[in-house]
């Protein structure tokens, strides 16, 4: 059954993605149980309607990766008991790497985690390739996130502890095709769509409009004075096209439409949490619901019910792209605050009440495989030249405080070259031990306090004779 309060102390975030689970009989939900609107039964709701596949519009064609078989350079368990910094540490500590997530792992809001810097610096003197996760980001490019997390691990202005190490929830977009980026229309939602946009344009996305653009258009697209907009003043559409407008949205020519003087939406992103939800469901809705994304139209397919979906999202509308799936993250707060997913499952709640189906999107931030491929390619380059070279790696150490996200990603992640990732969790963020839930529902190798346990356990691991205290006396 849904314990929401177990959520807000617990762990919920993204966990209405997993397999109903037995309970302590062994048994599963029953199916009255389930239509009660359980967490059990959304899980299946999503999963059927959700894809993280790096298929069509992400162009996820990694160089072919060298596997240990091919090329094995260290043993696979070591029997070694290497000296912390020594040369032979070091060789050690090339096979294998780190991800970081960020937020209740390095830091709690703006609160310093004493010992993160230490865990930083215990890796980069060992020259393990090491990279930041997060699923933050929806209005900072990644380079603004770098400074950040600079400023809230405590690092001076000449340390390299971070450098250009991050990987935001929507870094992958990168990745996308560069005809969409040139010639597509995106529209786009964040806290800031303003920010949002500009960090699309630096990815390379030419079209990106917003909702300040659409209603300085379409006077009565919104029927409501929107929440103040930041940075507010809409652009003119893309390519000079204007709004398809008619007093019967049926009654379009399809042919006409196609002339190029109207503003057809090709892609939806999200961003992170709008910050006027029903500004925005409306405009998503909109889109959803025309005929191939002509704003102002509705397609003839809708609810035809000898379709797919019951006709809905079948006229070659736009996807749905969203950037993380996090219901909950930490903040210095002492309660658990909503994330991105939480716009998701509200919007996905009025699509359905509204079409009777499901929605369809596209995810990626973890635990989507998309999110944890760029960051196994990343990590696979961080070693090489600028001519591309990847290193295989043994293994890689996901140090988390989401089980959701970070622990059941790592587990899940299974990269063809072999990597094996092993997933710990720390203390110090959104996991706590309840009463009520004593293992987290996704289970790591290890549970430690904080980041710095969980590097010193990982080069134990590795057969590096390193402890906590002797890096605290560094
Ligand atoms: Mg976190």
């Amino acid at each position: 059954m849904t314990n929401f309060s177990k959520g807000f102390y617990g762990v919920v975030s993204s966990e209405i993605w997993c397999d109903p689970v037995p309970d302590k009989e062994g048994e599963y939900p029953s199916s009255e149980a389930q239509a009660e609107g359980t967490e059990e039964n959304a899980v299946r709701f999503l999963k059927s309607a959700a894809s993280d596949s790096p298929d069509g519009d992400l162009e996820l064609n990694f160089v072919k990766r060298r596997t240990l078989d091919e090329q094995p350079v260290w043993p696979v368990t070591s029997s070694s008991t290497a000296s912390p910094f020594s040369q032979e540490a070091k060789k050690l500590a090339r096979s294998f790497g780190f991800l970081y997530d960020c937020d209740g792992v390095l830091h709690l809001g703006d609160q310093k985690i004493r010992s993160a810097k230490s865990a930083l610096r215990l890796c980069r003197d060992h020259d393990s390739r090491y990279l930041f996760l997060t699923n933050g980001g929806g209005n900072t490019t990644e380079e603004q996130k770098a400074a950040s997390l600079k400023k809230k691990v405590g690092i001076d202005g000449v340390d390299d502890l971070i450098g250009d190490r991050v990987i935001q929830s929507h870094t992958p977009l990168r990745k996308f095709r560069t005809q969409a980026k040139e010639d597509e229309t995106i529209y786009i939602t964040s806290l800031d769509p303003e920010r949002a946009r500009n960090i699309a344009h630096s990815y390379g996305f030419r079209n990106v409009i917003t909702s300040t653009d659409l209603l300085e258009q379409y006077e009565h697209i919104y029927p409501f004075a929107p929440k103040h907009i930041f940075n507010s003043k809409g652009r003119a559409l893309p390519n000079a096209t204007k709004l398809w407008r008619g007093t019967d949205a049926m009654a379009y020519d399809a042919a006409e439409l196609k002339n190029g003087n109207y503003l057809k939406i090709d892609h939806v992103f999200i961003f992170n949490d709008p910050r006027d939800w029903s500004l925005e469901t409306q405009i998503i809705h909109d889109i959803l619901a025309s005929h191939q994304g002509y704003l102002g139209t509705l397609s003839h397919k809708n609810g035809d019910k000898s379709l797919e979906n019951g006709g809905w999202q079948q006229d070659g509308q736009p996807k749905v792209w969203i950037s993380n799936l996090d219901l909950l993250w930490k903040t210095e707060h002492p309660i658990n605050r909503f994330g991105t997913g939480a716009f998701l499952h509200a919007f996905r709640g009025v699509w359905k009440e509204s079409t009777g189906h499901e929605l369809l999107f596209k995810y990626m931030g973890k635990p989507s495989r998309i999110t944890y491929e760029y960051a196994h390619d990343s990590l696979l380059r961080a070693n090489g030249a600028a001519d591309g070279r990847t290193e295989p790696l043994r293994r890689v150490y996901m140090i988390g405080d989401n089980p959701e996200s970070d622990v059941r990603g790592a587990l899940e992640f299974q990269p063809e070259d072999g990597t094996e990732y092993v997933p710990i969790l720390v203390k110090t963020g959104v996991w706590r031990q309840t009463e009520a839930e004593r293992q987290p529902r996704w289970e790591p190798a290890v549970i430690v306090n904080d980041v710095l346990d969980a590097v010193v356990w990982a080069m134990r691991n590795e057969g590096i004779d390193v402890t906590r205290e002797a890096v605290e006396k560094m």
